[in-house]
């Protein structure tokens, strides 16, 4: 078990398009398993593996509320199916450190892909499970929450972000 490093804009990882899963091998299952805990520690409710470095499809996600068990999913090769209705609601990401904005998604989606031992699974999700599905496919196709804002509002959060890391950069 260990955390992994993750990747932040604008690290071209998160750009790149997620490649199929062919073969649920043991590395497979040790990376999911590493994701899951990087999840908790950072806190988020959702990752991608592109977002740890591996631009592989593979999602893990646990939307149950903090005073609960927790219950952690892996999604090997998701797929939205479908989808319908809209919602708004304020996301962050895991690779885009302190920011927060509205994202217009689908309020319900049907989706598709392979549970951690390889089993075919299909998830209907609504509310948050649905932006968490949204979002984490999302990544796996390159897109980050910042490409569905508006183009002043990517502006600006670009600014801010260039100057967030010529900062750091000084500091060090
Ligand atoms: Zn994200």
């Amino acid at each position: 078990m260990a955390f992994l490093e993750i990747c932040t804009y604008p690290n071209p990882v998160l750009k790149k398009k997620a490649v199929p899963i062919t073969e649920i091998d043991d590395s497979v299952l040790q990376l999911a398993e590493d994701m899951i805990e990087t999840m908790y520690q950072a806190p988020g409710i959702g990752l991608a593996a592109n977002q740890v470095g591996r631009p592989l499809r593979l999602i893990v996600y646990d939307v149950t509320p903090k005073d609960q068990p927790r219950n952690p999913a892996v999604l090997i090769n998701p797929e939205i199916i479908s989808g319908e209705g809209s919602q708004s609601q304020e996301e962050g990401c895991l690779s885009v450190p302190e920011y927060y904005a509205e994202v217009k998604r689908h309020a319900r989606v049907t989706v598709r892909g392979l549970n951690d031992r390889g089993v075919p699974v299909e998830i209907c999700g609504e509310g948050l499970l649905a932006v968490v599905l949204q979002h984490e496919i999302d990544h796996l196709e390159g897109v980050l929450m910042l490409d569905r804002i508006s183009a002043l509002k990517r502006a600006l959060y670009k600014k801010r972000r260039q100057k967030q890391l010529k900062s750091d950069n000084d500091s060090h």
